[in-house]
């Protein structure tokens, strides 16, 4: 006891700490007579919650009002140092208060009052009834607050620990582990420490499990709750940190590495011998996505996204985050039925648009599903061939599903190879351009052609744009590329213009990377002068992740616009651009992306959209371009909203450049 007494702070203290407790109101009253009570100090939170009749007086009874004093001196005389509910009237207000009595020392105690129903009262509340005892420290450890518990729980005789310094108080053994544990949590994280012990002088002679979460304030970290525990609640916790670990931080969901042991787990299992599948899904142009809307938005859309989904899981089925736009379902006791029920309940799942600050955004995935036994035991194995069996999803045309065959691996060759013959394609000549006519749909003529490059490698044949785009992009090399087809279409123009044919306009593709070279402008200038091409006559097409800064977008735009060439948007509607980029930018002609057009007599929203990305764009002085026209049905439906141009096989395939002059300017 005596022990315990040197480390009782004194009086001057208490002033400086109960300053320190934001959370409530605090007045320290000395006992002096029976009934007589003289107010040591209190801190500037009390007369902000209540009104006081003589903030100057040093007896309580001419300190507060008279109907406040009479309910709290009842509580004050009887010491309780339990929550009482009071209300008090201040300034025409009725106000809950919680109220509770400390003692600190001697004749000295603390009124805490807390007013409730203010918006941090549900976590004091937590703190404050917590069964075990909690220790609230300021920033340099210094105890503000300690709840009931810690006074019943760690001290005798209602004793009170505030003002002391929580360093001072633990068994030396333990201190430089706190000190380290303390340091993190005031950096924002929650830590336990499965052993600790205080000195002698208080109760706990055992140790305890002490867990530690960071005080917050109006958002702002002040300090530490110290959380006592029984040391076999650790094991709890214990378990409980086992399952975090296994958690999707973003989504809740389980992670990589639950997959991992669940997998092991589910090949452990004796009795498990029938077939399970690995179906992994990937968010198409989820990049895109976030190049444009920025990753909080992303990661909204992903927590989103997970959330529908997870409502496909049932006992034979569970899903899992395992990269960042990456999902995987296991099923178990998967028979044909069941797999293709999960994709295309995953498919549907995603027909209704998520919604982000208010607008709509439609995202789909491409799935690849490998078996196990079939495609093989390990889950690295399997999880290789469903990425196969994705990419070739990718390959052809995205928002479906595929399982992994044996053929499938020959069309991956490694990328770094195909980089390796793609850096010597132009010398080599093995690129060339096919040209698509652009019908116009009022009077069916054409007048403009879009320019698609083709790779013909000795080594892989014929490679798809889509596979080597990326890769181009990725190297840098679209950069030479780029310019290589700028040359190349200004020169058929030229020689076309030689050869009398009628002036048609073609479009370009520009990779974001290229468009935000510094010199693209100037490029273009050249090669026009080069051949001698009217601007007219040339078109680049961009896509909405080209345009993600608004100025560098602006002033290029511009630069594009002052030669006089013309300027398309790829793709449109598939970027999750803002809208408001179309008045602001000076853009010519719209490209409505093939999948709306793919969809449009199967889907009523579909056709609602392209309406009005028509109407639209003709509000704004654009021209319209559809692409991926296959069937006469959609042509009636563009032609009905005075859509003008539309591209697709319906009416030509990309042709070589040969084919087209031959087609259409050789009479
Ligand atoms: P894109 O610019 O949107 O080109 C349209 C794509 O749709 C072309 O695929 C074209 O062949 C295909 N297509 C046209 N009509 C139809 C149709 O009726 N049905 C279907 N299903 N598809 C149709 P392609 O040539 O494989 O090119 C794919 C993408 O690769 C292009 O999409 C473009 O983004 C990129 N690309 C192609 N050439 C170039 C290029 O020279 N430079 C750059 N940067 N990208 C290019
Ligand atoms: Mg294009
Ligand atoms: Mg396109």
């Amino acid at each position: 006891m005596k022990k315990y007494k040197e480390n009782v702070a004194q009086f001057a203290d208490y002033h400086q700490i109960i300053q320190l407790n934001p959370f409530d109101a605090v007045v320290c009253l000395r006992k002096v007579g029976t009934k007589a009570f003289e107010v040591v100090n209190f801190n500037d939170k009390l007369p902000s919650f209540l009104t006081l009749q003589d903030v100057k007086a040093t007896n309580a009874e001419q300190f507060f009002t008279e109907q406040c004093w009479l309910q709290l001196s009842n509580i004050v005389q009887q010491q309780l140092n339990l929550e009482q509910r009071l209300e008090i009237c201040t300034e025409h207000k009725v106000k809950t208060f919680a109220v509770r009595v400390q003692h600190l020392e001697n004749s000295v105690v603390a009124v805490i009052l807390r007013e409730l129903q203010n918006e941090v009262e549900p976590y004091l509340q937590f703190v404050e009834q917590h069964v075990c005892p909690v220790l609230t420290t300021d920033l340099q450890g210094r105890i503000i607050h300690q709840n009931v518990a810690a006074t019943s729980q760690l001290l005798k005789e209602q004793q009170s620990l505030i003002g002391q310094n929580i360093f001072s108080l633990l068994e030396s053994k333990y201190i430089d582990e706190f000190k380290l544990l303390f340091a993190k949590t005031i950096e924002g994280s929650a830590f336990g420490m499965p052993e600790c012990l205080f000195k002698q002088r208080l109760l706990s002679k055992e140790p305890f499990y002490l867990r530690t979460h960071p005080t917050y304030f109006n958002g702002e970290i002040i300090g530490v709750h110290l959380f006592v525990k029984d040391a076999t609640s650790f094991m709890n916790d214990h378990q409980a940190f086992y399952y975090l670990a296994l958690m999707d931080e973003l989504t809740g969901i389980w992670n990589r590495k639950a997959l991992k042991e669940q997998w092991l787990q589910h090949l452990n299992d004796k009795k498990q011998n029938k077939q399970a599948a690995i179906i992994l899904m990937d968010i198409d142009r989820f990049k895109k996505f976030n190049e444009s809307l920025g990753e909080s938005k992303g990661d909204e859309l992903i927590r989103m996204f997970s959330q529908r989904l997870r409502e496909l899981c049932h006992s034979k089925c569970s899903f899992y985050r395992y990269n960042s736009d990456e999902f995987i379902f296991v099923l178990k006791d998967a028979t044909v039925d069941k797999i293709e029920q999960t994709s295309n309940a995953i498919l549907d799942a995603l027909k209704q648009p998520f919604m982000i600050d208010g607008q709509e955004y439609f995202i789909s995935v491409s799935i690849g599903i490998s078996l196990s036994p079939a495609d093989g035991k390990d889950l690295e194995t399997l999880i290789r061939k469903a990425d196969k069996a994705l990419f070739s999803v990718k390959e052809h045309g995205r928002s479906h599903y595929r399982y992994y065959r044996e053929d499938t691996t020959t069309i991956f060759p490694n990328e770094a190879l195909m980089e390796a013959h793609l850096r010597r394609a132009i010398e080599f000549n093995e690129l060339s351009i096919h040209l698509q006519p652009q019908m116009d749909l009022a009077n069916n003529s054409i007048n403009s052609f879009e320019a698609l490059l083709r790779w013909n490698n000795r080594k892989f044949g014929f490679v798809s744009p889509a596979q080597f785009i990326p890769i181009a992009e990725a190297s840098g090399l679209i950069i030479e590329i780029g310019d290589w087809i700028i040359d190349e279409v200004c020169r058929y123009q030229k020689e076309w213009q030689m050869n009398g044919y009628r002036p048609v306009r073609i479009a370009i593709n520009i990779s974001p990377k290229q468009f935000r070279k510094e010199n693209f402008a100037r490029k273009i200038k050249a090669a026009l002068k080069k051949y001698n091409v009217p601007p007219e006559l040339l078109e680049v097409e961009i896509t909405e992740s080209s345009m993600t800064n608004v100025h560098e977008t602006f002033s290029i735009l511009t630069e594009l616009k002052q030669l006089g060439v013309y300027v398309s948007v790829d793709d449109f509607g598939t970027g999750y651009s803002s809208l408001s980029y179309l008045k602001r930018y000076p853009i010519d002609i719209i490209k409505i992306d093939q999948s709306f057009i793919a969809d449009i007599t199967k889907d009523d929203k579909n056709e609602a959209i392209i309406k009005a990305i028509i109407s639209m764009s003709h509000n704004l002085g654009l021209e319209v371009v559809a692409e991926g026209i296959e069937e006469l049905s959609q042509v009636d439906f563009l032609k009905r909203h005075q859509c003008q141009k539309g591209q697709g096989y319906l009416y030509n395939k990309p042709l070589p450049v040969e084919t087209i002059v031959n087609k259409y300017f050789v009479s």
